[in-house]
């Protein structure tokens, strides 16, 4: 039976308990909008839904395992879970479990927060071949991503190719050439420790398609390519003579892209130490096909100039030779169904975060895969601010009396909740004290499930 109750709370809003929200998602962009509910004046609950039986999102499952200062963010969610009114419910997923038409009933409004789950595609032969991975993949196996631990990427050639110059690009190479020392005090699967210890490979590429002013990546992640223990850092000096129209971009731009070009002007002097691993920084390239016989055997890339700060191949081509190529190139969201979805920009369309009263968006799903972790914090406060306001003006549709709760209990649906997220916390932590590990993660359904459902 639906109620007209959301109209009714809205009067003198100010103090009234009882508005409900899901939040569905809980990477920063879904901590963030449950923190501005929960602290809110309308004292909202909040439900905060995930598919996997653990939070965070890619503060667990993507940030580099040997960043574990940006993963500590995860102690503001930490203290947001334990505000009264906040509730989680993991391995629950939206249009798989329960219907999106179904969750709007049961609350006020909804907030997707789901990030973007999958990756960009170049659109170049052989693309597909094994061997050519989304960099994405690698990511969520080395760290333990429960869909992803099956994977098998073959480390045994002795030149891995990175295509793109972002972050995601420089995490990649880097994990592929810390050394054993280096990986050890880190959260890495021991499959990925041991698969990058035993490791063939002696050079990485990272193949950017524009200069290095246009490079996407931050000077923190550049200037720590040039501290590894076990790999030298290679840039050839032509690439740093840049054109006049570089030269004026690099004049205006933020401090930071100067900081990354101060770091690659100093390494194209260095004299390389003979570690033994390299990462080779080439740009104005773009991959035009990966060959291969049933397998990635070499990338033919061509050289491009800049025209009007964009990439445009001279036809120069040639190949080179590698066993695994990793594709960064950028992630992408996927639909939420029942949800409106803009193909486009793979985002779901919305103003400022509200797609209409009562149904709204969060992070990369609401604004394409951009920003660091704390843009998330400003993006999902001006999201739930819209949400409030929707709220004090009696905008948000009726609800339904029925819970979450009753949904899952009717479908069989055993949901992993904050305390089964501890027990697991718990668990890993315990395991990687003795080693010196922050911890040694559980990344298989069923160890996650049986330790989550433990509490
Ligand atoms: P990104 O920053 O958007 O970089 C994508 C890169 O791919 C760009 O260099 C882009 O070049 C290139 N690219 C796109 N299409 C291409 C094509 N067809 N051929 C060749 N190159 C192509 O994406 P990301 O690295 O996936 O990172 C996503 C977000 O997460 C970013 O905001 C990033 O800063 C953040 N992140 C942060 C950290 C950190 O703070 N440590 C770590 C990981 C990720 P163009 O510029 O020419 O398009």
């Amino acid at each position: 039976m639906h109620t007209r109750r959301a109209q009714a709370r809205s009067i003198g809003a100010v103090g009234v308990q009882g508005f409900r929200v899901a939040v569905v998602g809980s990477g920063p962009a879904g901590f963030y909008a449950a923190a501005a509910l929960v602290a809110s004046e309308l004292a909202v609950e909040v439900d905060l839904i995930e598919r996997l039986p653990t939070p965070w999102g890619l503060v667990r499952l993507g940030v580099a395992p040997d960043h574990p200062k940006i993963k500590a963010v995860s102690r503001a969610f930490e203290k947001t879970a334990q505000q009264p009114g906040f509730r989680f419910f993991g391995n629950v997923e939206i249009g798989r479990d329960v219907e999106h038409a179904e969750l709007a009933s049961l609350y006020d409004a909804v907030v997707y927060s789901v990030g973007a789950q999958t990756d960009r595609q170049l659109g170049i032969p052989g693309e597909d071949l094994p061997g050519s991975w989304p960099a994405t993949a690698f990511v969520a196996w080395y760290n333990g991503h429960p869909d992803f631990q099956e994977l098998a990427f073959d480390l045994s050639h002795e030149r891995a190719v990175v295509i793109g110059n972002g972050n995601v690009a420089l995490d990649v190479a880097r994990m592929l050439a810390l050394t054993p020392g280096e990986l050890a005090p880190t959260d890495t699967t021991d499959a990925a420790i041991a698969a990058i210890n035993e490791a063939g490979i002696r050079e990485i590429v990272v193949v950017g398609r524009r200069g290095p002013v246009q490079a996407a990546w931050t000077p923190v992640e550049v200037g720590e390519l040039g501290e590894l223990a076990g790999a030298d850092i290679l840039v050839d000096p032509a690439d740093l003579e840049l054109d006049p129209a570089s030269e004026a971009e690099l004049e205006a731009a933020a401090p930071t892209v100067k900081r990354s070009i101060e770091h690659l002007r100093e390494y194209a002097v260095r004299e390389s130490a003979g570690k033994p691993r390299a990462i080779r920084l080439r740009f104005y390239s773009s991959p035009v096909a990966i060959h291969g016989e049933g397998k990635v055997e070499a990338i033919e890339l061509v050289r491009n100039e800049l025209v009007s700060g964009r990439a445009v191949s001279t036809g120069d081509t040639d190949l080179l030779s590698c066993g695994i190529v990793f594709r960064s190139v950028g992630y992408r969201g996927v639909p939420v169904p029942g949800v409106p979805f803009h193909e486009g920009s793979a985002t779901i369309p919305n103003e400022g975060g509200r797609v209409e009263p009562g149904l709204y968006v969060a992070g990369w799903i609401k604004r394409g895969p951009s920003g660091v972790i704390g843009t998330n914090k400003k993006d999902a406060t001006e999201t739930v601010q819209l949400l409030l306001e929707d709220a004090r003006g009696g905008l948000l549709p009726p609800r339904s009396d029925g819970t979450l709760e009753e949904v899952l209990e009717d479908k069989g649906i055993d949901a992993v909740v904050y305390a089964g997220w501890e027990a697991i916390d718990l668990a890993e932590r315990t395991a990687g004290e003795p080693l010196g590990r922050p911890r040694v993660k559980l990344c298989g359904w069923d160890e996650l499930l049986a330790a989550g459902r433990s509490a």
